[in-house]
């Protein structure tokens, strides 16, 4: 069973990388909130318990996470392996599952994380600008309006909410940044850290992915199926 751990900054590019890894190993992407959503719609036991936390604006507590981590990877689709994406979000969770995944006898087999440094984090998260007149959203970097300051839409004056601001974006960041901090010596101590540079386009992160999970030995779900074939 393969599982891979998805570790990134907010705007490292770790939502768009997920799919494409999903896809080149065949197997599902796993993500807390989607555990989450699901456990509630289906009224179990452990959704109603989740739906208490995040009714009261909570965090739902490890346990319950780990719980209906491990329930998600009995299902069939994930014999092979699963993607998390989300989770573990600290060092006391990521210990946490590797406990349980000793259990059943699994393991993380490669924890990679998509690295980019804090600087391009809070420019990629900054950029963005909005139209007085309507709200219109553009983006310094990537969606940058054809005049400076000018809404492309209505010609309106863009402006930067307070959310937006860097000075915002970077103390939000470095907070996170201390708990992925924590998430990443876990996976050093035990060796299947894999550090991808994330200043390459999209194609390229995906590529040196793809090469730092053949040096780990981890291979599509179909080739595990097929040891033999082709
Ligand atoms: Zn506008």
């Amino acid at each position: 069973m393969n599982v891979v751990v998805l570790l990134g900054a907010p705007g490292a590019g770790k939502g768009t990388q997920a799919p494409l890894l999903a896809t080149r190993l065949g197997i599902p992407i796993v993500a807390t909130g989607d555990l989450f959503r699901a456990a509630v719609r289906d009224g179990t036991a452990m959704g109603q318990d989740a739906r208490r936390y995040m009714d009261a604006g909570q965090l739902v507590p490890d346990e319950i996470t780990v719980r209906l981590l491990l329930d998600r990877l009995g299902r069939p689709d994930a014999a092979a392996g699963v993607i998390l994406d989300g989770f573990p979000r600290t060092g006391v969770q990521a210990a946490a599952l590797d406990r349980e995944l000793a259990g059943r006898d699994a393991r993380v087999g490669a924890a990679i994380l998509v690295d980019v440094p804090i600087d391009e984090l809070v420019r990629r998260m900054s950029g963005r600008w909005v139209c007085r007149a309507a709200g219109h959203p553009h983006h310094e970097t990537f969606s940058p309006p054809q005049v400076v300051g000018v809404c492309d839409l209505d010609g309106s004056e863009l402006y930067q909410r307070a959310d937006d601001r860097p000075a915002t974006i970077r103390a939000r960041m470095d907070q996170q940044l201390g708990a992925l901090a924590e998430v990443i010596d876990h996976y050093r101590s035990s060796g299947v850290l894999r550090t991808v540079d994330g200043l390459q386009g999209i194609g390229g992160v995906a590529e040196a992915i793809g090469t730092t999970l053949d040096d780990a030995g981890i291979r599509p779900a179909d080739a595990l199926k097929e040891p033999s074939a082709g």
